[in-house]
């Protein structure tokens, strides 16, 4: 692909989007900052799904105006971020968050020129500019330089992520060829994979995780490289790492995005332990309850459900830990502690590659121990167990496995009809599903890919 700062220009006549489909509020905002004399583009993920007739998950807007003046220009606007400064526009039930138009600052030897130069109200950095930090590693650890438009869509990760819609005269804007990406259903690096990638290994994530969701094919070059930099991975955070997890695994899309993960050598590095556990077999049989488990995930996501991340985690680890538990119980130990040393022993290992928060790790552990209870029918003070913490979330998890292979159905009615009979609710709880950015996002109708949040 040839980078360009020339963009191709798509007219009103010759895209589908049209205002009706944006959010009330995306375009008060975009009207107020053109009439306030700035540039202000619709960009990023929303124009993406926009043209594919998707439904946004939240609208982005990009413009001239600096963090300064977009707060004088919005009551409602409160300034974040500490990699780079964005205002969020507070509306009742939405918030859309507006950045000023930002620079890809790199080396000389960087395919992104930067002869355009600054225009509208924001000023360029330069590659030794302090607001620019990058580690030995190459990863960008702070980014905090205005750009020109051009700069704004060269350093976003894929071309499908690049396009803009500018409330000026409604055209699409379009500087890296992502509308025949688009077209073709193609994920591709703007710039060269490897360097974006080195820049920010997440990327890497996000490339299975479009492809995946969107059913693209990820372009040669961009999947040689995350072939190539997958073991980069462990460079990115933990707790970015684990809120990317969420999101790969709650798209809706998560068992095609686990098997891409595994192909392209992402799975290991996050999670080596299970990882060499899938290589081998149990018994003469592979590890596939994950895949399985995976589909009933995307089944309950794509039906309107929740699936909060400990049980996410819970279905994923489940049969691992399962094991575990029980080599620890061939050495002595009784059910619980079993289960609970090895919960600990798995996030203990996890910890320092995706940071599993505590709660969700406290989860994981009750929804698995509690599996050894409901195994007991009706058991000792039967009445007692639906009111255990986990007891909703043990029972989708116990569903699950009776849907999928192996589980016991019988098992699961009694302790349905026990529940109902008991009047207690056993749908599931919401704790610690995952927050949209500041957990205030608009939602409008029924999502589906939601992740649960
Ligand atoms: P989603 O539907 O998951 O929200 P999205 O494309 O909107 O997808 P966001 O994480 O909301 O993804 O980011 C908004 C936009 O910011 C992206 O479309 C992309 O242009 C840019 N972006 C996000 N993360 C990165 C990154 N790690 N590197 C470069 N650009 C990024
Ligand atoms: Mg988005």
């Amino acid at each position: 692909m040839k980078e360009t700062h020339t963009p191709r220009i798509i007219p009103r006549s010759d895209h589908p989007i049209s205002r009706a489909m944006l959010s009330p509020n995306a375009l008060k905002t975009l009207y107020r900052l053109r009439d306030n004399g700035h540039t202000a583009w619709l960009v990023g993920g929303c124009v993406r799904d926009l043209l594919l007739g998707r439904e946004p998950k939240d609208f982005d807007v990009a413009t001239d105006a600096v963090p300064g003046r977009i707060k004088k220009l919005f009551r409602n606007c409160r300034l974040v971020g500490r990699r780079f400064r964005l205002a969020h526009l507070h509306f009742r039930d939405e918030i859309i968050e507006v950045s000023t138009f930002r620079a890809h600052v790199q080396g000389e030897d960087d395919a992104v020129s930067r002869e355009a130069g600054a225009d509208g109200d924001a000023g360029t950095g330069s590659s030794r500019d302090p607001r620019r930090l990058v580690s030995e590693e190459g990863v960008v650890l702070r980014d905090n330089v205005f750009g020109t438009p051009a700069e704004d869509a060269l350093r976003r990760d894929f071309t499908v992520n690049a396009l803009a819609y500018d409330i000026a005269d409604f055209s699409i804007i379009d500087f890296v060829g992502g509308m025949e990406d688009l077209r073709d259903g193609v994920i591709r690096t703007i710039g060269d994979p490897g360097s974006r990638f080195t820049e920010d290994p997440v990327r890497m994530l996000r490339a299975v995780r479009f492809a995946a969701l969107l059913g693209f094919e990820i372009e040669d070059a961009t999947w040689r490289a995350v072939v190539e930099n997958a073991p980069s991975l462990t460079l990115s955070t933990p707790p970015r790492l684990y809120e990317e997890v969420l999101k790969l695994f709650l798209s809706g899309e998560g068992e095609r995005t686990y098997q891409l993960m595994r192909r392209g050598g992402l799975f290991a590095p996050l999670f080596p332990g299970l990882d060499a556990w899938l290589a081998q077999e149990t018994e003469g049989f592979p590890h596939a309850g994950i895949g399985r488990n995976l589909e009933w995930v995307d089944r309950r996501i794509s039906s309107g459900e929740k699936v909060s991340p400990p049980l996410l985690l819970s279905l994923m680890f489940g049969e691992y830990l399962e094991e575990e538990a029980a080599r620890l119980r061939g050495r002595g130990f009784p059910p619980q502690e079993a289960m609970d040393g090895a919960v600990a022993a798995f996030l203990g290992a996890q910890a320092p590659l995706v940071a599993i928060p505590h709660r969700v790790g406290v989860g994981v552990r009750g929804i698995l121990t509690l599996q050894n209870r409901l195994r007991r029918i009706p058991g000792k003070r039967p009445e007692s167990v639906p009111a255990r913490s986990w007891f909703p979330e043990a029972l989708a998890y116990l569903r699950c496995q009776c849907e999928g292979m192996g589980g016991d159905a019988g098992i699961l009615a009694w302790w349905e009809r026990f529940a109902r009979e008991n009047a207690i609710s056993v749908g599931e709880k919401q704790a610690d599903a995952p927050k949209a950015r500041h957990g205030r996002r608009r939602r409008r109708g029924k999502k589906k890919n939601r992740t649960g949040d």
